[in-house]
């Protein structure tokens, strides 16, 4: 089957967040089982392309009344993966990916349909694929243009889409003055499309339009389809929930791995863990601590700064929290409040609580590898990579119960000797402070901790079985659109 993946961000040309990870990831765990995989991506400034060559000079996107010309860079094959580059300088030769700490970019409607037509126009070019899989809401607008505007072009009627949501809580929301500059008919701004509170919105038109969806664990597929974690449009979820399904993510233990990491000082593994106190040195060390007590537990945080990721329920608890023997060391950038608010608790407790505010993917492996527990107290959580390297690096979880949080961690119980992490499920101050407690209490028995660590550590969420899941689900998509005698047949 031949797959085109297009999304904003992966590793290794860009990153903002786990999204990167993925997109990184499953194309390669999908051609190493025999399929046919190219991925779509901006070529952003901070893209670094080892042999850049144009393959196509000037691909015509109309747009805004008028044409728009892109070129299409060859990103090369890796991993026997296709990697096409939209170039279009005007919209992507930018300091950062989405926008800066103070806010989004104002053109970021037309910076990411741009890129999604071009994709479309570029693909004719080089012949459609099979399945046309599409993630979040800077490619939403593949699957609506498959529909809407594309949908006679003789290229792509047997063409399906698969949408995957990586977070409800990012729908790309715009003013209807929006649809005409994008050359959108006015009929897509209906309550049964795009239209949301008098907005346009991507996401939105992605669900209604996507043959199938999937999104990034069992339980956020659940949890999207209610109120409290659909951001508005948890109706639109239900509605269509006979073709929403979801799939873990995997992850790339060719990079996330203490037995092979090149970024960390030492390596170790389950069976000789002697490498981890090294790490735990160098990390503190990293932060000016030169003569550190070592038996005081590091807690890690590593994260994109935003209202997701439960923070405010530290600084509701933190003066408690301070009192308690370990160490906090975080690493994140993004929002403003959130920068904030760790740059202030940094120098109320220089010694207790060392920031770092930016992203580094070094420092991020460093992390991982160096602390004892890795503290994820999402509000909500589609999958949560982190928490599945910090089992990995026996970097013990401490979640929220929340959507992968609650998929991938197990409960730790030192009588049975069970369990990979802990986790709370009241979002307050008070399960957190008393989560962390019982980590802090746990870690004091040696041997158990041992136990627990090993448990994460021999944990196996490669992507070998997720790609299986997607490649069903692709089957289903392309079923959903055969062709009979010139016709498309929906069976
Ligand atoms: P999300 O996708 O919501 O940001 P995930 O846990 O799924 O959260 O993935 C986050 C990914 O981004 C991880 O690979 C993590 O290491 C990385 N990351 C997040 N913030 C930073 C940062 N400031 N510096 C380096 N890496 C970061």
């Amino acid at each position: 089957m031949r797959i085109a993946f297009v999304a904003s961000e992966c590793v290794p040309f860009s990153k903002t967040g786990g999204l990167a990870d993925v997109v990184g990831a499953l194309p390669p765990a999908l051609a190493a089982i025999g399929h046919d995989v190219e991925v779509y991506l901006p070529k952003y400034n901070q893209t670094r392309l080892s042999s850049p060559r144009t393959l196509l000079r000037s691909v015509t996107v109309p747009f805004d009344d008028e044409y728009r010309f892109c070129s299409v860079l060859d990103g090369s094959t890796y991993a026997g993966v296709k990697f096409y580059f939209i170039d279009y300088p005007p919209f992507f030769d930018r300091e950062q990916l989405y926008g800066t700490p103070a806010g989004d970019y104002s053109d970021n409607a037309e910076r990411f349909a741009l890129f999604s037509r071009a994709v479309l126009e570029a693909s004719k070019i080089f012949g459609a694929p099979d399945v046309f899989h599409c993630h979040d809401w800077q490619s939403a607008l593949v699957p609506i243009l498959l529909r809407t505007l594309y949908a006679e072009d003789p290229a792509f009627r047997a063409v399906s889409s698969v949408f995957t949501i990586h977070n409800m809580g990012y729908q790309g929301q715009f003013p209807p003055e929006t649809l005409p500059l994008l050359m959108l008919p006015w009929d897509l701004f209906t309550i049964d499309k795009m239209e949301f509170y008098g907005k346009v919105n991507f996401l939105k038109g992605a669900l209604v339009f996507a043959d199938f969806i999937t999104t990034v664990s069992r339980k956020y597929s659940q949890e999207i389809q209610t109120a409290e974690y659909g951001f508005g449009l948890e109706g639109v979820l239900r509605s269509r929930s006979a073709t929403v399904t979801g799939i873990l993510n995997g992850v790339d233990y060719n990079v996330w791995s203490p037995q092979t990491d090149t970024f960390i000082k030492a390596r170790y593994s389950p069976d000789d863990l002697s490498g981890k106190l090294v790490c735990k040195q160098d990390l503190l060390a990293d932060f000016g601590v030169t003569t550190p007590d070592l038996q005081l537990p590091v807690i890690g945080i590593v994260s994109r700064f935003a209202a997701q990721k439960g923070f405010d329920l530290i600084a509701q608890v933190i003066d408690r929290l301070v009192r308690e023997d370990m160490v906090i060391v975080a690493l994140g950038t993004g929002d403003k409040e959130y920068e904030d608010l760790f740059r202030r608790l940094n120098q109320q407790f220089p010694r207790k609580i060392l920031v770092r505010i930016g992203f580094d993917n070094a420092l991020a492996h460093k992390i991982e590898a160096g602390s004892d527990m890795f503290l994820m107290p999402s509000r909500y959580e589609p999958c949560g990579l982190n928490q599945i390297y910090g089992l990995k690096y026996g970097t013990v979880p401490v979640v929220r119960a929340t959507g992968g949080l609650d998929d991938t961690i197990e409960p730790w119980d030192p009588r049975s000797g069970h369990g990979t992490g802990f986790k709370f499920s009241d979002y307050t101050g008070e399960a957190l402070l008393s989560t962390i407690r019982q980590a802090l209490t746990a870690f004091k028995d040696r041997s158990g901790w041992h136990t627990l660590m090993r448990n994460g550590m021999v944990k196996d969420f490669s992507w070998t079985s997720s790609a299986r899941e997607y490649v069903r689900i692709y089957e289903k998509s392309r079923q959903l659109r055969t062709v009979h005698n010139g016709e498309v047949v929906t069976v």
